[in-house]
C-alpha cells in the first residue's frame, strides 16, 4: 500500500511526538512511575514501527518522489535539525542509563543528557512554530 505524501507528513510527525514523549519521560525518575521500562519500550516500538512504515515506502530511494516545489525547504531543514537532536537525546540517554545500570558516576552523563534534551526542545519549538505559521504539509 502507497503512502500519499501527506500520510507520510502525518507519520513522520507522529513519530516526532512519539520520540518527544519518550524524550520527556528522561526528566522523571523512573522509580516513581510504575512500569516504566514497559511505558519507554512501547514508545520506542511504537517508533520504531512508524519509521519501518517510512523505510518500507521510501524504498526504492526515490529522492525526487515529491516535487521539490511542493516541500517546504525550511521544514526539511528544521526536520533534519530535529532528527539529528533527537537522536542525541537518544543516545545521551542510552549512555546514562547504561552507565546508571553498571552502577558507575552518572553525574556528567545526566548532565549531558539534559543538555541533549534542552537543544531537542529549542529544534522542536522552532519546527513546530514554522509548522503553525506556515501551514505546510510536506
Ligand atoms: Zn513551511
Amino acid at each position: 500500500m502507497k503512502l500519499t505524501g501527506e500520510e507520510r507528513a502525518r507519520i513522520a510527525d507522529s513519530k516526532h511526538k512519539i520520540q518527544s514523549a519518550a524524550n520527556s519521560l528522561t526528566h522523571v525518575d523512573p522509580r516513581k512511575v510504575p512500569h516504566f521500562d514497559e511505558i519507554e519500550e512501547c514508545l520506542e516500538n511504537a517508533d520504531e514501527s512508524l519509521k519501518g512504515a517510512l523505510r518500507t515506502e521510501s524504498e526504492p530511494e526515490k529522492p525526487n518522489a515529491i516535487p521539490t516545489e511542493n516541500r517546504c525547504k525550511e521544514r526539511a531543514s528544521l526536520s533534519r535539525d530535529l532528527a539529528v537532536a533527537i537522536k542525541n537525546v537518544y543516545l545521551s540517554k542510552k549512555a546514562y542509563y547504561d552507565a546508571r545500570f553498571k552502577k558507575q558516576d552518572t553525574s556528567d552523563l545526566w548532565a549531558a543528557l539534559q543538555t541533549a534534551r534542552v537543544a531537542e526542545l529549542t529544534v522542536e519549538r522552532a519546527f513546530n512554530d514554522h509548522v503553525n505559521r506556515h501551514g505546510c504539509k510536506i
